[in-house]
């Protein structure tokens, strides 16, 4: 409409002609890729209800109690050494955080308002576990499946902030600014996970839990929101038919693409243990 006094009626009747086409055609495409998505999430979610008769077909134990399905992601697996520069720039952000930690503010003020969320998710997320200890043990046993399908994000940072530098300080009153430095890069690994997390490892986390952020102490995928939530109130023992897929969290399947099945395992009172696919 903008361009309509710059033209005569028939550039302008071309010139909405155009775009109304192209408004259609590009309506007509994200239909496509809602339709192709929904088609996509119906045929995993039928694989995995499959996949769940089929295990309690082959693990009799299972019926002795509520079930729960629980499909995950998968954490990248290549490694590499851990480049210089990469510490580098950790021990720069490092440096920072600490400093704004060690600067005049009191360990026990709590959270600066920019990390307030993490730190109300991390307390939802205690409050959780505080009410049902199961459900803290077996979301364990999940990510330690998953490899840490979440970390992919953490980059340079994993996600350290001055907040989570003031509550490791609480813990640990007489250390000083260099002394926290020095712990932080102590824990790291010669070989990381690649493109993800400085601290992420094959073998989890390189981090003490004291020492990670609210961020990740307190972050759960969706699918692992939604089982600790829907079994909150559960109080018999919970079997899990855990079902890992390829796809990293962060990372979305497009419409159409394929999210295959890599792993299905079964946690319950007798441990965890796969279960082998024909
Ligand atoms: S929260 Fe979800 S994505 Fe993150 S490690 Fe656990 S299962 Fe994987
Ligand atoms: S610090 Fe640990 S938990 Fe947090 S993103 Fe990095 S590897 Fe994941």
């Amino acid at each position: 409409m903008d361009s309509r006094s710059r033209m005569s009626d028939s550039q302008f009747a071309f010139h909405l002609a155009l775009h109304r086409r192209l408004h259609q055609d590009r309506r007509r495409q994200r239909e496509r890729e809602a339709k192709r998505a929904e088609e996509q999430a119906a045929q995993e979610s039928l694989e995995n209800q499959q996949l769940l008769a089929s295990v309690r077909a082959q693990v009799t134990s299972l019926d002795d109690g509520p079930i729960a399905l629980v499909v995950i992601p998968s954490g990248a697996t290549g490694t590499s050494t851990l480049p210089a520069d990469r510490i580098d720039s950790y021990a720069r952000h490092l440096t920072k955080v600490i400093g704004e930690a060690f600067d005049g503010t009191a360990p026990a003020d709590g959270p600066v308002e920019a990390h307030r969320k993490p730190a109300e998710r991390l307390q939802r997320a205690e409050q959780r576990f505080a009410d049902n200890a199961a459900l803290r043990d077996l979301s364990d046993q999940l990510c330690g499946m998953c490899r840490g399908g979440c970390c992919g994000w953490g980059a340079d940072d994993a996600y350290v902030t001055s907040s989570t530098i003031r509550r490791y300080r609480l813990a640990n009153p007489d250390m000083s600014a260099d002394d926290v430095l020095a712990a932080y890069l102590a824990v790291l690994s010669p070989e990381v996970i690649e493109h993800s997390c400085i601290n992420h490892t094959s073998t989890g986390c390189a981090l003490p839990r004291e020492m990670r952020s609210d961020t990740c102490n307190g972050y759960y995928c969706e699918s692992l929101m939604a089982f600790q939530t829907e079994h909150l109130s559960r109080t018999e023992r919970l079997s899990v038919v855990a079902i890992q897929r390829a796809k990293a969290n962060w990372l979305g399947t497009g419409p159409g693409d394929i999210n295959p099945i890599v792993d299905v395992a079964v946690i319950d009172a007798h441990g965890k243990r796969t279960i082998p696919r024909e």
